[in-house]
């Protein structure tokens, strides 16, 4: 630890050589000594001091001196530096001089003259203990100070909006963003109840959640209504449980994140999506159209090689529109805005259509294909061109990602519904991305998968059809051997068999 300094003073020599001798036999491990003979000596003595970043840890002066009284000067050290202890050492000093001291200088002892050696040796080393507590303390409290100060500059320098709740609900804390999004001020929000000053009833509940799930993050899309016509403002508010480190609940911390942009953009996305599917959708039609007359022979014979040509146009057309169907699918998705056009469906008759066209598919690439329908199904209410959607996207998948072996599609009745499973002899899938497939663009990302082509919407698709039916789909698969995907389609009290035609969405 670095040595402190004490400075002696006295306007007489013999009396400051002796504090010295007496001082660095006492103290002298701990603590350099320096002398002065008047109080505007030692004032330079102090200054030089503290220009080389040296610490006083005490002043000893005598009282009666020539010039400046010795109260009197450590009043003005007190002033400049209030960590540094003062003592008077006195034979003449009177009762004002250090009452004085006391009230200016913050005296901390008085030392008689003559004073005892062991007298003197303790009062010292308990002052530069004190001296130098005091001193850590300030030191902790300035560190602290600027931690805090850069904790601050962190919070409000974050572009997404804080606000943190404490125990009783009031606002303890809120950044910059959050003033800005909530178009509050400081002082308008922080102590305030949310109810007070806010009106978001989305935010509210969603406050109300996260203290009471006390280890989960929860979040809620919140629309904040703008004055003056300005365009509403939406923002992703997500909350947490604030726990001290023994894990008691000490509030909530919020963030808010102005969203208002991405959702414009992702609407210009879908926008510009689906008037560019619909657009290649219409000749898209007439194209296979034209090919299925020219296959039919309608418009004349064809050799074996215009015929071929032509199927592989047909098949690689066929391909662009199922491409297309998924994106105008994908499109309503982002938009929310799934419709179902709902009928009783004989989920037999539809999958031994749509068997037909997967067996060839899989034959095609000398695979086997096998469709084991449970006899006597219930018709189901839903949309048929959705769940076809579906059917031809699991099994496309299936046949896509298996190069050996079969592929098995199977139709039973469970106790919650129709359960449908497409099974494959595939590329499997790894567990880790059991969730992650029915994402929007998720593909596993590996170099075999890149081979097979797609557009990683089939199954984000699958998943939107499946929840509008308000049923289930999940994957089982094992790497290397292949996956099963699930769908249950349940009856009640959505689907029930006996229903008429409605429309739904
Ligand atoms: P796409 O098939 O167009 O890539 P999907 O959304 O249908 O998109 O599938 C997402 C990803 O899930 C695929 O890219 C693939 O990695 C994986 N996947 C889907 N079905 C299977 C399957 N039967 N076997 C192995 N992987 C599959």
């Amino acid at each position: 630890m670095q040595k402190g300094f004490i400075i002696c003073v006295d306007d007489q020599p013999e009396i400051v050589g002796s504090l010295m001798t007496q001082l660095e036999r006492a103290v002298g491990h701990a603590c350099e000594i320096e002398v002065a003979e008047s109080a505007a000596e030692a004032l330079q003595v102090l200054d030089e001091l503290e220009e080389q970043n040296e610490q006083v840890d005490i002043i000893i002066t005598d009282e009666i001196m020539p010039g400046m009284q010795g109260s009197q000067f450590l009043e003005i050290v007190h002033n400049r530096n209030p960590n540094i202890m003062t003592v008077i050492l006195t034979g003449q000093a009177g009762f004002d001089d250090v009452v004085y001291a006391v009230n200016h200088a913050d005296l901390n002892r008085c030392i008689k003259k003559p004073w005892d050696y062991e007298d003197l040796k303790s009062i010292v080393l308990d002052l530069i203990k004190k001296a130098r507590v005091k001193r850590m303390n300030e030191r902790l409290a300035q560190d602290l100070v600027t931690e805090k100060n850069k904790a601050e500059a962190i919070v409000h320098s974050i572009a997404d909006g804080i606000i943190v709740f404490d125990g009783n609900d009031r606002i303890s804390l809120v950044n910059s963003a959050c003033t800005e999004i909530l178009g509050r001020t400081e002082e308008e929000l922080l102590g305030k109840r949310i109810l007070d000053v806010i009106e978001l009833k989305e935010l509210i509940m969603l406050l109300v959640e996260a203290s009471h799930r006390l280890n989960e993050v929860v979040s809620n899309e919140v629309v904040l209504p703008r004055a003056g016509g300005m365009d509403d403002t939406t923002i992703i508010a997500i909350a947490k449980t604030l726990r001290d480190k023994d894990d008691h609940p000490l509030g909530v911390v919020t963030v808010l994140r102005d969203v208002t942009r991405e959702k414009e953009i992702n609407r210009m996305k879908a926008n510009f999506l689906s008037t560019v599917s619909h657009e290649l959708r219409t000749p898209l039609t007439s194209i296979l159209s034209t090919y299925e007359l020219l296959l039919q022979e309608s418009l004349g014979e064809l050799n074996e090689d215009q015929r071929e040509f032509i199927a592989l146009s047909k098949k690689q057309g066929e391909f662009l529109s199922e491409l297309i169907e998924n994106l105008i699918d994908l499109t309503t998705l982002e938009a929310n805005r799934m419709e179902l056009l709902t009928t009783p469906l004989d989920i037999e008759t539809l999958t031994r259509e749509l068997s037909q066209e997967a067996k060839e598919a899989a034959n095609a690439k000398g695979l086997q294909f096998e469709l084991v329908i449970e006899p006597e199904l219930p018709k189901i209410l839903a949309d048929d061109h959705k769940i076809t959607r579906m059917f031809k996207n699991l099994l496309s998948n299936a046949i896509k990602f298996t190069e050996h072996g079969s592929v098995q599609l199977q139709i039973c009745r469970v106790q919650e519904g129709i359960q449908i499973s497409v099974c494959d002899s595939g590329i499997g899938i790894s567990s880790e991305y059991f969730d992650k497939i029915f994402d929007k663009f998720f593909q596993v990302d590996n170099s075999s998968t890149r081979e097979f082509g797609g557009s990683g919407a089939g199954l984000a698709i699958c998943r939107a059809i499946v929840l509008a039916h308000h049923g289930r789909i999940w994957v089982e698969s094992t790497l290397n051997h292949g996956s099963t995907f699930y769908v249950i389609l349940p009856f009640t009290p959505y689907n029930q068999p006996d229903n008429e035609h409605q429309a739904s969405s």
